[in-house]
This record gives structure tokens, C-alpha cells and sequence, in this order.
């Protein structure tokens, strides 16, 4: 039995679907999906086009007909047997697998106060269709939550003219993944449009028209975005006896505690060299780890290596990050034309790179710092952050050496 089964629609078991055709697997692939549309990207979603939810679609129905990938959209795969190798979906049919995937994504954390209820999620093409027809730029909005989410949001209502607060429990907006260098640049330039931040304060109570805070204040909104993270989706894999933690735990290769399931994506934590496991929530992760899994559910045997990486717009400007910058990391500016990069050094060695700039103008120079990275250089500090030195010259260089 060599039936490949993809639970989950989204960027990573789409792709993944894709990339056992392409790794030559010629079996049956079913995909199957909760959500009633053809599979879509979500990045466009907190990034509108001349203010219209934008569904970008992440393949056509031809381009998986021709695939020979057996779609099957809303509809939700409601239990695995591992034991028997079989998945049941809502509407009682049983599916055998011979290798399965699960790209079940992440959920949005709920907030739990008085009056939550009243606050709209931002994850999927009906919660951003949702938002977009109910904003009214006369009317002021509050989202909870300074993460990547909230920052495009405000970005986004902003342009449309709607007052907007950001209430952020932490004491700085976008300090999980941003560097502290551009999350401030951002913040300012947030404050300059005129967003205003409540920070460092929970939340007591979610009113018809105002978000209570913990001290008491209140901060005015007819609508009420929660953008306070994600749970990955796991619950189908508990209830299977998959290891799960903060994420459903797979080895080096995407295999989970089950030889016969693989797990990629938003919901997958990775083993790593060093030991504990790695969550990310990325598109390009997404992407990459179905590639590894989809080859390794049909052969091969590579362990997943792709340096994280991620972008986000917020007005004019354009955020890119590769690798993991951590405080203890040497940091190296460079001016590039409108804007500029920090490189992260650890012991000599570049092992990550960070870039603001208007509209894409860091992308080439971060694509470069990747190739940097990957060549494991040891620059000379000075080289890195003179503006004169083509980052093309120190690739040659460091490939020649
Ligand atoms: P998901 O996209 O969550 O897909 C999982 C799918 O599985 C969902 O459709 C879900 O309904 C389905 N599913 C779950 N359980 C079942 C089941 N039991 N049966 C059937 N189907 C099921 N990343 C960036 O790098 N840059 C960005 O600019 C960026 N912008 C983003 C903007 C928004 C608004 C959001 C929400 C995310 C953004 N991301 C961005 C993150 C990126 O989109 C995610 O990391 C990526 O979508 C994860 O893909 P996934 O396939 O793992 O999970
Ligand atoms: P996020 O980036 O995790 O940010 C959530 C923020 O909300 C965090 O700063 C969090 O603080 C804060 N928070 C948590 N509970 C709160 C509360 N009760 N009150 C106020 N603030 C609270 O998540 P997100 O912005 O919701 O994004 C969701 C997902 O979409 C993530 O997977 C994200 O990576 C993805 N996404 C990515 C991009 C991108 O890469 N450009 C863009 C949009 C979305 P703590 O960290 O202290 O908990």
C-alpha cells in the first residue's frame, strides 16, 4: 500500500502533494482540507492590495488535476487509526494511507476576558473577507497584540483611515522574531502614521465599543482584532498516540513517533542537532519542510537543514529576516539605499542576517546573506559593514577560499 494521504491544505500539504509527483511518486495523493476553497496563500491576506482582500491562490484545480492530486476541500479528517493505516473524514468515508502527512497548520490563541467573543480572529480568507467588510474608517479599532499580525493589520487600517490602537502585553511590539533594531524602527514609524500603543498591559474586558485594560483605562473600538499568536494543530495527533509537545514532534527527517506519518509545516516540531525540538511559523518553512517530507515519504532520507527565513510589509517598508539573531550574537550595520542590514556573527561566523528597507529593496542583498551563511564564512567585520564591499565579491571570495 503506497497511498500517500496529506491532511491539511494549506501552503505546506499543497506543496508537499506537489513535491511526491516531482520526487516521481506515482501512487494515489489525496489532499484533504477544511476549508471550502482551492488551497491559498495566506501572507496576502494582512497584506491587501489597494485595500481588497486579496485570495491568491497557491494552485489552480487544472494544475492538480494534471498533478493527479485528489482534492477533497471542505471537509475535515476527523481520526487516524495508525494501527490499520486509515483516516476518517466528517463524512464517515475511511481513506488507507501507506505514507501520511499531517499539515494541519496552527489555530489563533483566543483570548479568554468578558466579552472575547466580540473579537474577530485573523488567520483565514473568511476572517480577513470578514474584517475588511466590517471596518469602517469612521470608526476606531483595537487589536490586541503587537506581533506580525497586529503590525501589518495597523499598517493596513491605517491606510484605510481607521483609528487604530494596538494593545501589546509585552513592554515592546514585535519582540518574538523581529530584531530590536528594526522591531523599534518599526514601532516608530507605527507611532509616526498614527498608531497608538497601550503597552505592557493586559486585557480585563471586551465592551461593545472599548477594549478595558487591565489598570482600568479603556482604549475606544467598534471592532476588536485578537492577534495574540497561535496554537499548532494537534489535536488529531494526540488523539492517534502520537509525541506531540508545542507542535507534533518529528525527528531529523519529518518523521513523527509513527514510521508511516510525516508532519511539516506550522504544526511540526523538529528535532535539532543540539537537542529539544524547533517549531517555526513561516511561509518558506512550510514550503521547504513539505519538500523534505514529501521526498522522504517516497524514498529518500534527507534531514531537514533550511535556514528559517521570513519577510513582512508594513507600509512602504519591507522586513526580511535569515536565520535566528540572538542577543549574544555580534551585530554588524551596513547602509544599503533605503534602508539597512544587520548581520549577526557568532564567534566570527556568520549565521544570520536582518534587513528594512523601502518597499523590496533589502530582498537581493538578504538572498546574498543567505548564500553568505551557507558558505559558513568568518568575514572580516569591517569588509561586512562597508557599503563599498560588493557582498558578491566576499561570496567569490569565500567560495575561491
Ligand atoms: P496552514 O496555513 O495553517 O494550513 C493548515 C491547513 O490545514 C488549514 O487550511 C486548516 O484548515 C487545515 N486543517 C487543519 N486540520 C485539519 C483536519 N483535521 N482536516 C483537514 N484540514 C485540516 N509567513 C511569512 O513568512 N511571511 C509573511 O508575510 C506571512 N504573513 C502571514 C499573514 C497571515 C495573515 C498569516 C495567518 C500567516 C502569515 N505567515 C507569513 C505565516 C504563514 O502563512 C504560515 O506559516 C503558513 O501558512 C503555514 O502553512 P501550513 O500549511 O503549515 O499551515
Ligand atoms: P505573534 O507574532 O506570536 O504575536 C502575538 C503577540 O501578541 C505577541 O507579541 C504576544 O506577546 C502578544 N500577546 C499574547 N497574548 C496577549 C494578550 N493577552 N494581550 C496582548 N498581547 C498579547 O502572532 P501573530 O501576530 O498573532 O501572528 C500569528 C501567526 O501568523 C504567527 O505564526 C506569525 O508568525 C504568522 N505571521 C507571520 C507574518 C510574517 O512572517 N510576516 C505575518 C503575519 C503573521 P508574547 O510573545 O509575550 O506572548
Amino acid at each position: 500500500m503506497d497511498d500517500i494521504v496529506i491532511i491539511g491544505a494549506g501552503e505546506a500539504g499543497t506543496r508537499a502533494a506537489f513535491a511526491a509527483r516531482e520526487a516521481g511518486f506515482s501512487g494515489t495523493v489525496t489532499l484533504i482540507g477544511t476549508e471550502p476553497h482551492l488551497p491559498y496563500e495566506r501572507p496576502p491576506l494582512s497584506k491587501p492590495l489597494d485595500g481588497a482582500v486579496q485570495m491568491k491562490a497557491i494552485c489552480t484545480a487544472e494544475a492538480l488535476e494534471a498533478a493527479g492530486i485528489a482534492y477533497h476541500r471542505d471537509i475535515t479528517a476527523t481520526g487516524i487509526d495508525a494501527k490499520n493505516r486509515t483516516v476518517t473524514l466528517g463524512d464517515g468515508r475511511t481513506l488507507p494511507y501507506g505514507r501520511l502527512l499531517l499539515a494541519t497548520g496552527a489555530r489563533p490563541r483566543r483570548l479568554a476576558c468578558p466579552g472575547a467573543g466580540r473579537a474577530l480572529d485573523f488567520r483565514t480568507y473568511r476572517d480577513a473577507a470578514t474584517l475588511f467588510s466590517s471596518v469602517e474608517a469612521s470608526e476606531p479599532a483595537a487589536i490586541v497584540g503587537g506581533g506580525l499580525i497586529g503590525m501589518e493589520l495597523a499598517a493596513v487600517l491605517r491606510d484605510k483611515g481607521v483609528a487604530v490602537s494596538v494593545i501589546e502585553a509585552a513592554a515592546r511590539p514585535l519582540g518574538r522574531a523581529v530584531p530590536p533594531r528594526f522591531a523599534e524602527r518599526l514601532h516608530a514609524r507605527h507611532r509616526e502614521e498614527g498608531v497608538s500603543f497601550h503597552l505592557g498591559l493586559g486585557i480585563a474586558e471586551i465592551t461593545p465599543d472599548a477594549v478595558v485594560l487591565a489598570d482600568g483605562s479603556r482604549v475606544a473600538a467598534r471592532t476588536v482584532i485578537s492577534a495574540i499568536g497561535v496554537l499548532p494543530d494537534i489535536a488529531l495527533a494526540q488523539r492517534a498516540g502520537l509525541a506531540t509537545a508545542n507542535g507534533i514532534l518529528t525527528d531529523p527527517f519529518l518523521c513523527t513517533s509513527d514510521p508511516h506519518i510525516f508532519a511539516a509545516g506550522d504544526c511540526a516540531a523538529v528535532a535539532q542537532p543540539g537537542g529539544g525540538a524547533t517549531r517555526f511559523e513561516s511561509w518558506r518553512n512550510a514550503r521547504s519542510q513539505a519538500e523534505t517530507a514529501a521526498r522522504n515519504m517516497t524514498g529518500a532520507h534527507e534531514a531537514f537543514a533550511a535556514l528559517p527565513w521570513f519577510w513582512s510589509d508594513q507600509y512602504d517598508l519591507g522586513l526580511q529576516v535569515t536565520g535566528l539573531p540572538q542577543p549574544g550574537h555580534q551585530s554588524i550595520l551596513r547602509p544599503v539605499a533605503g534602508g539597512e542590514l544587520e548581520f549577526y556573527l557568532a564567534d566570527g561566523r556568520l549565521v544570520a542576517a536582518a534587513g528594512l528597507g523601502t518597499g523590496n529593496g533589502v530582498a537581493r542583498d538578504i538572498k546574498l546573506a543567505e548564500m553568505l551563511i551557507a558558505a559558513g564564512i568568518e568575514p572580516d567585520p569591517a569588509a561586512l559593514a562597508d557599503p563599498a564591499v560588493n557582498l558578491k565579491a566576499l561570496l567569490r571570495s569565500a567560495r575561491a577560499a
